[in-house]
């Protein structure tokens, strides 16, 4: 038996080694699924199966990049290079360019990222005369993403009445036309956005079955990762492609599922034994990540959801050191606190910064960690926010390569017709866009007509727009002979984008130089790679799209030894020895957002689930006493989650009894915390807990100083005192409904709400936003 084969468990082993068939593995973090999935692809391919044949769908790119090095260990650089392996949006961009004319689109589509769409959408509503604090853009542009990931078309948008009520009822009756003008411009500007990666690969599917017929031919065995979050459009796809040879093997764990808000369909996982015929389901219990305290406090967590699958996830490591729990005043101290805790660690322990993540529910927590560890000289990496791609000057740079290799595409000619400055203003614009909408032609190809319509716009105007197209068609010439690399050299200069941004010598202007160095540097090694390889990719188009689904994570080099910040979405899948999960507060984390619902609330828990399983060896738990939130110093607690771990695994470093009667005084919609367990909880070292109770009037203090709904983010309601039992009310998510019971009063007043579509729930007043009928 091979060697690889030796490093399983029995339970892992089994379903490496079942070569056909459909076979799901449900199992706890840590347990060995990402690694099953590997070597089930080594193990497929030394049975004979073509690399070809095979495609497998990860969460991030960077994981199938690691993949794909384990796999050419076992069975070699060559043969591995061809399995088909990436993110939903990666792979299916990629077969959908090789399919794009089916669907009348140019091979060489663009693909708009977020913030594409959002200006498109924004332009729209402009453009339309809505108003635009009732048509807010990025509500808009969200809407649309989540009618795409469920298939709703703009046909099928207006053939149901009841989503058009809705939008009517929302007050925003022209949802509708917004969305059919968004889908019509992008396919006008040969733009696909992320969500059509996935709508347009089900309607290609859909539309040509000799198409769905050679990808299921193609793809024999398929292989998903991270089961869990997929939504229902990934879902479509994973189906169709698996149909025909039913050999998919997907793995997962309910209880990491923390993408519903995007769509993610748990239902997925738990009906894929009815999808498939013979389903073989497999359990893996062993951990093989983290410390013995560390599986056994996350098991006591997860516990506590109703909405679970039945599993044991134990682990034969040492117990470890407890999970230590820290109280700090403020946000900056807590930045302090585990800047110098990392220090400590590393110094004692001969570390480097690579074996700790600080993870926190919201990126603007990485502001404080951020000053604390430059002050310490710990140098560190946050992925997430705004990706390298993202920021403005290299979006500059990427839209002149956009445009050459499609000029259609509106977004990225709107960003650099003018950029650097040449006398091509809005009024201009305006005109181009309505010229381009009346004769049904890209704004391109406008121009490079321009002399033949009478749109109202100067022959000096003209000049300069004609010389525009005459610049992109010279570089499109280049494009032909030259690398990447070397056009990008010759256009940023040749632009003269290159010294605008030269010409501001503030340190700003400075690092914006530098970025565009470092695309500079990122385009070498591309090209580069691409000598290695034998298949013809390596053309701007391919660098493009690499670049537009590139994640943050994606960018890390190995080698970096740096301390990772990022956001518990973005850790899901990866470890890290020492872990430090911060704003561990109510209304943080479980996210004041997400404690309408018991469905919210189970989600926030499974999020937390997430994050300590990421530890290895040691997680710290931190919580402020107070902390800014919207502007406001307001006071925080510490979060319900803390006091649902049980007490053994947990060592508390500074005093409980602060808080205690505070949390006492908080009455949780869902979950109150054991108050009798608070109570008789010890700290371990600092002053023992005061034992009287606070008198009435600290009570009332407590009360006055705790979050109410006017320090709070959510908008009061403004009807909370007129809501009675009868009335109709619309709720952004679960739509209209019918009061059935108030309770409790001021920022803690609920409501008992029938909907028609969710059924009855309980939602706080002060977070719940409802609009009366
Ligand atoms: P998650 O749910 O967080 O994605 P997972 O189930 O995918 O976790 P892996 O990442 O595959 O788990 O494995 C967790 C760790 O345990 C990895 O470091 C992996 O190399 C190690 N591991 C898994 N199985 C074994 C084994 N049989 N022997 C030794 N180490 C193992
Ligand atoms: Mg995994």
């Amino acid at each position: 038996m091979q060697d690889y084969i030796s490093q399983l468990n029995d339970a892992q082993r089994e379903p490496v080694l079942q070569k056909e068939g459909a076979m799901i593995v449900i199992a706890g973090a840590g347990s060995g699924k990402t690694r099953v999935l590997t070597l089930r692809i080594a193990y497929l391919m030394q049975q004979g199966v073509d690399a070809f044949n095979i495609l497998s769908l990860t969460f991030t790119n960077k994981a199938a990049r690691e993949m794909k090095k384990r796999i050419a260990d076992i069975v070699g650089q060559s043969e591995a290079k061809n399995l088909w392996m990436g993110t939903f949006h990666s792979v299916f961009a990629r077969l959908l360019r090789m399919e794009a004319d089916k669907l009348g689109y140019p091979s060489n589509f663009t693909i708009y990222d977020s913030q594409d769409s959002q200006r498109l959408v924004s332009a729209i509503i402009k453009e339309m005369g809505l108003d635009k604090d009732v048509y807010k853009y990025k509500q808009i542009a969200s809407r649309i993403s989540s009618m795409k990931n469920s298939l709703i078309t703009v046909r099928a948008y207006f053939n149901d009445a009841d989503l058009q009520e809705a939008d009517a009822m929302a007050r925003r009756p022209r949802f509708g036309d917004i969305y059919k003008e968004y889908v019509e411009r992008c396919f006008k500007a040969g733009a696909m956005d992320f969500d059509d990666l996935l709508l347009k690969t089900n309607e290609l599917l859909n539309r040509f079955p000799e198409v769905l017929a050679k990808y299921q031919n193609r793809f024999q065995y398929i292989l998903v990762d991270e089961y869990q979050d997929t939504n229902h459009s990934q879902y479509l796809i994973v189906k169709a492609l698996s149909d025909k040879f039913q050999n998919i093997c997907v793995v997962g764990d309910d209880a990491q599922s923390i993408y519903a808000f995007r769509g993610a369909n748990i239902n997925n996982i738990l009906n894929f034994q009815r999808d498939y015929e013979g389903v073989k389901a497999y359990r893996l219990e062993q951990n093989y990540r983290s410390t013995k305290n560390i599986v056994e406090a996350a098991n006591s967590i997860i516990d506590k959801n109703k909405t679970k699958l039945d599993k044991v996830v134990w682990t034969a490591n040492n117990d470890g050191p407890k999970i230590i729990v820290h109280r700090l005043m403020s946000d900056a101290e807590e930045g302090r606190y585990v800047a110098g805790s990392i220090f400590e660690n590393k110094m004692q322990k001969q570390l480097g910064n690579d074996q700790f993540a600080i993870l926190y529910r919201t990126n603007a927590q990485s502001r404080a960690m951020e000053d604390a560890l430059r002050k310490r000289d710990i140098p560190y990496r946050i992925y997430g926010g705004l990706s390298f791609y993202q920021r403005k000057e290299v979006k500059d740079v990427l839209a002149y390569l956009r445009v050459i290799v499609n000029p259609k595409d509106e977004e990225s000619l709107k960003r650099i017709i003018n950029y650097p400055a040449r006398g091509i203003g809005a009024t201009t614009m305006d005109k181009l866009i309505v010229a381009a909408k009346h004769y049904d032609r890209s704004i391109f190809e406008v121009i490079e007509h321009i002399d033949r319509i009478d749109i109202g716009i100067a022959s000096s105007t003209k000049t300069k727009l004609k010389n525009f197209v005459m610049m992109i068609k010279s570089f499109q010439a280049l494009e032909e002979t030259q690398s990447v690399f070397e056009l990008t050299e010759y256009v940023i200069k040749k632009s003269a984008l290159i010294n605008e941004l030269k010409k501001d010598g503030s340190q700003e202007g400075i690092s914006k130089v530098e970025n565009i160095e470092e695309l500079l540097n990122g385009m070498r090694d591309f090209v580069e790679g691409q000598k290695e390889v034998d298949e013809a990719r390596g053309s701007l188009a391919e660098f493009l799209e690499d670049v537009a689904l590139a994640t943050d994570l994606d960018n890390e080099k190995d080698t970096d030894d740096r301390v990772s910040l990022m956001t518990i979405h973005l850790a899901k899948g990866l470890e890290f020895p020492y872990v430090y999960i911060v704003g561990m507060e109510e209304d943080l984390f479980p996210s004041g957002m997400s404690m309408n619902t018991r469905e919210e609330l189970e989600e926030e828990r499974r999020l937390f689930y997430v994050a300590l399983t990421r530890a290895e060896h040691q997680a710290y738990l931190t919580y402020t006493l107070s902390r800014y939130r919207w502007g406001k110093l307001v006071d925080a607690e510490p979060s319900r989650f803390i006091t649902e771990i049980d007490d053994q695994y947990l060592e508390y470093t500074t005093p409980m009894d602060d808080y205690r009667y505070k949390s006492a005084l908080t009455d949780h919609l869902w979950d109150e915390p054991d108050k009798s367990k608070l109570r008789q909880r010890k700290p371990v070292s600092g002053k023992p807990p005061s034992v009287s109770r606070p008198s009435e009037d600290q009570i009332r203090k407590l009360r006055k100083i705790r979050p109410s709904s006017s320090s709070n983010n959510s908008k009061p309601s403004g009807f909370e005192g007129t809501l009675e039992p009868g009335m109709i009310v619309s709720h952004g998510r679960f739509g209209r409904g019918t009061v059935v019971n108030i309770e409790g009063a001021g920022g803690e007043k609920k409501a008992e709400i029938n909907f028609k579509v969710g059924g009855l729930k309980k939602l706080l007043l002060r977070f719940a936003k409802l609009e009366v009928i």
